[in-house]
């Protein structure tokens, strides 16, 4: 069989990559004089870079590759569907199969009476529809001043305009005119840095009243909807304190507000269900899909949303959709990853075997010195490095220092961890073995200990 092999040696990549490749999220001028590191092939939970090296995925990619890379499946089921039909749009009263069974397909996964797909060639997509939907949606209730979104501090829903408006990155917001109007943030429930005294259920109380307190600022007949990961990934993998989402969920339901699930990372196994809204106890309106939907293998996005919203946009025309809506391809490999994860039994899986496994693993992490609390549901979890732990105390310096200094040295150890701020955090391929988790906990031991010993010889390793 042909196989794609790297045209060139390293450095000329990089070079040509420098010269001609702008990265998202990067800083252009720094990468280009340390060089990208170029990844060439996978296979399972392992990445092989242009130098031969083997690098253990802790990421999925980017919180993507569910299923794992290298599935032959996902190939064949693409390949069928190139040469039986590689486009054809769902715009102007047209169909096709691979759009029609995807869509009834996530109606069946789906809770309560989400019955009805939009679909979206990405999460940030997919946002962006959502955000015009709920807005429709009140305006053809009779009720167009609902049009204020509410939605958290370090959220994140996708990088366009609408949906980068929607996230809640500070970052972000400070380039090119964000937030659009009429979208307001309330804090998130992240205790370990935000709690200060209170009782993790204390706090989560207080952080779930705060939408309480901002609908009643903003006038609950201007409120559209809310918009929440069930648990926050990109933020630094947050898992709300138990208090959170039941008081959320009780206030949503006494102002009538829309509810929007952003399940692009928690979709598709990766807490342990189908949709991270069943294992957090949440009722949405919306869902936002994306990511897990495709293992990663081609983009693809999309809504699903409740028949009453589906009935209400569906009586006058919705001025909105994208070329790729329901691509064929991407579709049909949608359906098989689906298949897959259904039938190999992976997210149960999760939920009663690799997971707890993990869990265990990973919360043993919290007896390293530099690290002060490990939250992990499923799939999906992250520690908090500190220099204190009784205090719960940040770095002194700048925050994120530390967290890239041990993203470095995860990197040099060949184990891909990410850094939020001074948070490292895990959302491995759901089919990772038990020996994988295994050298995956090492690596990341190994990595604490060279990044904390360099945080002392610099003397960084203090309390703010
Ligand atoms: C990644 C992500 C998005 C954006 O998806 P893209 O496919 O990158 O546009 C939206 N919401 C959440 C929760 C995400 O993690």
């Amino acid at each position: 069989m042909a196989q794609i092999s790297n045209p060139l040696p390293t450095a000329d990549l990089q070079a040509l990559d420098a010269a001609h490749h702008m990265h998202p999220f990067t800083h252009g001028a720094a990468l280009g004089a340390k060089g990208a590191r170029i990844i060439t092939r996978a296979e399972g939970c392992w990445l092989t870079d242009s130098e031969g090296n083997r690098i253990l995925d802790g990421m999925a990619g980017l919180w993507c590759v569910n299923l794992g890379y290298g599935r032959q499946e996902l190939v064949d089921a693409a390949t069928r569907q190139m040469s039986e039909l590689p486009f054809y749009n769902t715009f102007f009263q047209t169909s096709h199969a691979p759009a029609i069974q995807l869509a009834a397909r996530l109606a069946e996964l789906a809770p309560g009476d989400l019955n009805h797909v939009f679909f979206a060639g990405s999460g940030s997509e997919a946002n962006d529809t959502n955000l015009r939907m709920v807005r429709t949606y009140w305006e053809l209730k009779g009720q167009p001043a609902r049009k204020a979104v509410i939605s958290r501090w370090n959220a994140y829903h996708g990088s366009s305009v609408g949906s980068g408006s929607l996230g809640g990155m500070k970052g972000m917001h400070a380039q090119g005119g964000m937030p659009i109007p009429d979208i307001h943030h309330i804090d998130q429930p992240n205790w370990w840095a935000e709690g200060g005294d209170l009782s993790p259920e204390e706090f989560g109380l207080e952080r779930a009243k705060q939408l309480e307190a901002k609908i009643q600022e903003l006038g609950p007949e201007n409120v559209a909807a809310f918009i929440a990961e069930p648990l926050q990934g990109a933020g630094g993998v947050i898992v709300p304190p138990e208090s959170y989402w039941p008081e959320v969920m009780r206030i949503v339901r006494e102002y009538g507000i829309l509810l929007i699930a952003d399940e692009v990372i928690c979709g598709f196994g990766r807490t342990g269900n189908w949709f991270g809204s069943q294992t957090l106890g949440i009722q949405p309106d919306i869902m936002t899909i994306a990511k897990g939907l495709s293992s990663g293998y081609l983009p693809i996005g999309g809504s699903i949303v409740s028949s009453e919203i589906a009935r209400v946009i569906g009586d006058a025309e919705f001025n909105h959709g994208y070329t790729y809506s329901g691509h064929p391809v991407a579709a049909a490999v949608a359906l098989e990853n689906l298949r897959i994860l259904d039938e190999e039994g992976i997210i149960t899986r999760v939920r009663e075997e690799i997971g707890p496994y993990l869990k265990e693993k990973f919360e043993s992490l919290t007896e390293h010195p530099m690290v002060g609390e490990a939250s992990i549901v499923g799939m999906m979890g992250s520690i908090a490095l500190t220099p204190d732990k009784a205090r719960r105390a940040a770095f002194r310096g700048e925050e994120g220092q530390i967290g890239l200094m041990t993203r470095e040295r995860c990197f040099a150890n060949n184990l891909v961890m990410r850094h939020v701020g001074d948070r490292m955090i895990i959302s491995p391929p759901l089919v990772i073995s038990k020996d994988e988790v295994d050298v995956l906990i090492a690596r990341a031991w190994k990595s604490l200990d060279e990044a904390m010993a360099q945080a002392k010889s610099e003397g960084l390793f203090v309390a703010a």
